[in-house]
């Protein structure tokens, strides 16, 4: 994580490096000098050697022989002497400007070295004083001296103003510069002020009235900052509504009767009111269906029971109900109740008639038509008439009794003759006879289909009985066939 750097922080650091360019270019100066004095050295420790080289030539030095030709060495080989001397630099100019740059090399190591010693002898003698008890010398002149600066302040106002100045100044730049000085001024002006502010009554309401006043020239002038004083009184409103129960309650009777006062007092208010929570109240209505329900229930109940028990209510709700529908049957009404009624028997019939035909009638229907035709397949042609011998169905006979037939008034011609037409061989007590044989037999005729009408069948012979079903067939005078709709 990146801290960000403070001003006071960056302004040091500009600082610091300003100092070392400078340390730098002092270097590079001092070094300059130091290069040059190198230089001049060598040109000289050079003209030496090459001195020697001049006398034995098997010499390794860095000068080569062309130049060393070149040159006029004569005033070299003239000396004897072998010792170093200045005398062997060709130039007067060279040699003047070698002492020159030694002299000053010299000079400034010892203004240099002076000055190191006489700033750190300052600093011993700051660090006696400071430490050591103070003679009564020093203890005299300063007073001496507390005493003319004194003198000095009270009466001069040019003095006075220039100390003050300085002194702000110095002040300042420490302050910003300083950061542990600046914590404890800091630290110690918020200890005054509060030691003052709870002493001292008059500053107390100074400094309320003062700090009201520029938090309200800043309220109103700074937008930004009265967004954020908004935000944060909601925000510790409700912190402290949520958490301490006691203002809680406060403030929930304090709004409650504000609210009430305001109510009673403005007109305009309450009416405002009024519309707001019928407004409300309706929108709950039409949105909230579990609302509206209770609504409906409580208000049926409640008038309900009002209606039971109150008489006069009841009396009034009846008074009500008649003039209502007194008043308001006119012919106009009458119509349309008679149209609305016509409508509603018309849909009901319908109704019913769609659902009875629809759906339980048809399957009645087939239901029935089912059981009934089950119950017809039940029975065959079992039954067999005992004047013409068919095999016939349960609904094409009739069962037989002897008095239909055989009255006593008869003749006994007619008699025998009517006895020879039923087939009296059979054995079976309950016999049956077809609804034509029947009508005939009343009519005192003889049934055409009648076995005693010559259609008695006759044996088969023997040939015939040992043919098979294909042969049958093949000798058939009449083949009988069925056809299935
Ligand atoms: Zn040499
Ligand atoms: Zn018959």
């Amino acid at each position: 994580m990146v801290r960000k750097k403070s001003v006071a922080a960056k302004v040091k650091t500009q600082k610091k490096a300003y100092q070392r360019r400078v340390a730098q270019l002092n270097k590079s100066c001092s070094w300059r000098v130091l290069v040059l004095v190198i230089q001049a050295a060598k040109k000289f420790l050079r003209l030496r050697k090459c001195k020697i080289c001049y006398k034995n030539s098997d010499c390794h030095c860095t000068i080569s022989k062309e130049f060393l030709t070149k040159r006029n060495y004569k005033i070299l080989s003239n000396t004897t002497n072998n010792n170093i001397s200045f005398d062997i630099i060709r130039d007067k100019q060279e040699f003047d400007d070698v002492k020159n740059i030694l002299r000053t090399v010299v000079s400034k190591v010892c203004r240099l070295d002076y000055q190191r010693k006489k700033q750190s002898e300052i600093r011993k003698r700051k660090r006696s004083v400071d430490y050591c008890s103070p003679d009564e010398s020093v203890l005299r002149k300063r007073l001496k001296q507390n005493n003319w600066f004194n003198k000095k302040y009270n009466h001069d106002l040019l003095f006075r103003q220039n100390q003050t100045q300085q002194t702000a100044c110095k002040s300042r730049k420490k302050y910003r510069d300083n950061n542990v000085f600046r914590d404890k001024e800091k630290k110690r002006n918020r200890k005054s002020t509060i030691e003052k502010y709870n002493n001292n009554e008059e500053f107390r309401e100074n400094e309320k009235t003062r700090n009201r006043k520029s938090a309200i020239e800043k309220y109103n002038n700074n937008e930004e900052f009265r967004e954020k004083e908004k935000t944060r009184n909601r925000k510790s409103a409700t912190e402290k509504y949520n958490n301490n129960k006691n203002f809680h309650e406060k403030e929930k009777i304090r709004k409650k009767k504000e609210m009430f006062n305001r109510y009673h007092i403005n007109k305009n208010f309450r009416q405002q009111q009024k519309l707001r929570s019928n407004q409300n109240i309706l929108f709950k209505y039409r949105n909230d269906p579990v609302y509206q329900k209770n609504i409906k229930e409580y208000a049926k109940r409640q008038a309900f029971s009002k209606y039971v028990s109150d008489n006069s209510k009841r009396l009034k709700k009846i008074q009500y109900a008649i003039n209502f529908y007194r008043n308001n049957y006119t012919p106009n009404i009458q119509k349309q109740r008679q149209l609305y009624n016509q409508r509603r028997r018309i849909m009901n019939k319908y109704l019913i008639a769609q659902s009875h035909n629809c759906v339980l009638k048809h399957r009645n229907l087939y239901i029935k038509n089912l059981k009934i035709f089950r119950d017809v397949i039940q029975e065959g042609p079992d039954y067999t008439c005992r004047v013409c011998g068919l095999a016939l169905f349960r609904n094409q006979v009739i069962p037989y009794i002897k008095e239909k037939y055989i009255t006593k008034n008869m003749s006994v011609e007619m008699k025998e003759r009517i006895e020879s037409y039923l087939n009296n061989s059979s054995l079976i007590e309950d016999t049956w006879i077809c609804i034509s044989c029947s009508d005939k037999i009343k009519k005192k005729a003889m049934p055409s289909r009648a076995i005693v009408n010559k259609l008695e069948v006759s044996d088969v012979p023997s040939e015939l009985k040992k043919l098979n079903d294909l042969e049958k067939h093949l000798i058939a005078l009449r083949l009988p066939f069925m056809k299935i709709v």
